[in-house]
């Protein structure tokens, strides 16, 4: 059991990304004051809209620099917090050229440096880290390896390597190395949430983000020739931002987090955007046979061996633990797609045809 003393800054890594941009503005309209890391303070566009969001939020935001590569850089971020949720990794899935270099090191050495920092202050009581499900399994035909026909949180991604799958290889690298760090001591507690495919509008109009440039893909006519059957499980960023406050404010919370509304695949997204968005944009239509995307996958950055181990098979997830030990409720996903379209829309991200 570790209360978290509210009056205490709550230190958010990776500040300015988008799930981080909606645990920070959760928080400080909660009142409670935010100490965010971001590598590069001077860039506006990435802090200007949460600085606006501070203006008028009863909790105060200060921001600090802090790379994840860099020893002992997040020791002065974290001076008198007892709550540290850590979102900072490299997030991307294709165009990846040196894995090791681009996502493994930055994620297993970025906790570790986190961790450490913690380590050294005698304040942190919690540590709450952005997993993922990706952490769970690693390819859809893992299914076979769930017992029960559902992954839950005692399953381990035990398929990915820095050749396959190299983000989700690099997600279950950190979480491991998060859990062993932990075991070390017991000045702190660590949870993890482990979250599905995040959709859902983002706090600003940046889109460097790969949730907001794959839904900007399917209003833009990148999938316009069809998708291939690929089933996801989806989540609102707004509840994985809740998910992780919960985390942190629950004396008696514990463990790993799977934090997913539902299934579905990519036919089924364009399916929710024809519907609420009718004819002004080429949304796919139809899903491609798996042989065809098997054959052209290299030229949209996926390996021939994703397409064998994932097109086509469903992944299902067991979310009873964070609906009991955090009580989570999850907004649908249908709501999820639309209002997530509906901001990129408003933005001006999209031209209509
Ligand atoms: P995002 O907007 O790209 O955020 C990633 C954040 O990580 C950015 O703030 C980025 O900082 C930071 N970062 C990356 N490399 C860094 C480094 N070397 N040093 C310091 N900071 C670094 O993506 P997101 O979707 O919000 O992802 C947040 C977390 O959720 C990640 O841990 C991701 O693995 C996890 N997650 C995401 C999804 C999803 O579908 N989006 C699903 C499950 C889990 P800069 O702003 O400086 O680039």
């Amino acid at each position: 059991m570790r209360k978290i003393d509210k009056t205490k800054p709550v230190l958010v890594t990776g500040g300015s990304g988008y799930l981080a941009s909606w645990i920070i503005k959760k928080l400080l309209e909660d009142g409670i004051n935010v100490n965010a890391t971001v590598r590069d303070p001077s860039n506006t566009q990435k802090v200007e809209q949460l600085n606006a969001i501070a203006e008028d939020a009863p909790g105060n935001l200060k921001f600090f620099q802090a790379d994840l590569m860099h020893s002992g850089s997040f020791d002065e971020p974290m001076q008198d917090c007892q709550l540290v949720i850590h979102t900072a990794s490299p997030f991307f899935l294709t165009g990846i050229k040196n894995p090791e270099k681009e996502l493994i090191q930055p994620a297993r050495e970025g906790t570790r440096n986190v961790l450490g920092s913690a380590k050294k202050n005698p304040t942190v009581k919690r540590v709450v880290l952005t997993s993922s499900v990706m952490a769970i399994y690693g390819d859809n035909a893992d299914m076979a390896l769930a017992t029960g026909g559902r992954f839950t949180e005692q399953d381990w991604n035990v398929t990915s390597s820095a050749d396959h799958q190299p983000y989700s290889y690099s997600k279950t690298m950190a979480e491991k190395e998060a859990w062993a760090i932990a075991k070390e001591q017991d000045q702190w507690d660590l949870l993890t949430i482990n979250p599905g495919w995040i959709l859902g509008p983002s706090v600003s109009t940046r889109t460097d983000s790969t949730s907001i440039r794959t839904m900007i893909e399917f209003g833009n006519g990148t999938y316009k020739n069809g998708v291939p059957e690929l089933w996801s499980n989806i989540v609102d960023v707004r509840d994985v931002a809740t998910a992780h406050i919960k985390a942190g404010f629950t004396p008696e919370a514990s463990g790993r987090h799977i934090v997913v509304s539902g299934e579905a695949t990519l036919l089924d997204i364009a399916k929710i955007l024809q519907k609420h968005f009718g004819r002004d944009y080429p949304f796919p239509r139809r899903e491609a046979p798996k042989f065809l995307f098997w054959l052209v996958a290299p030229m949209y950055g996926h390996t021939r061996k994703f397409v064998s181990k994932n097109v086509g098979i469903r992944v299902k997830f067991d979310t009873s633990y964070s609906k009991t030990d955090l009580n989570m409720s999850y907004i649908p996903i249908e709501q999820t797609i639309k209002e997530h379209f509906q901001q990129i829309r408003d933005d001006g991200l999209l031209r209509k045809r």
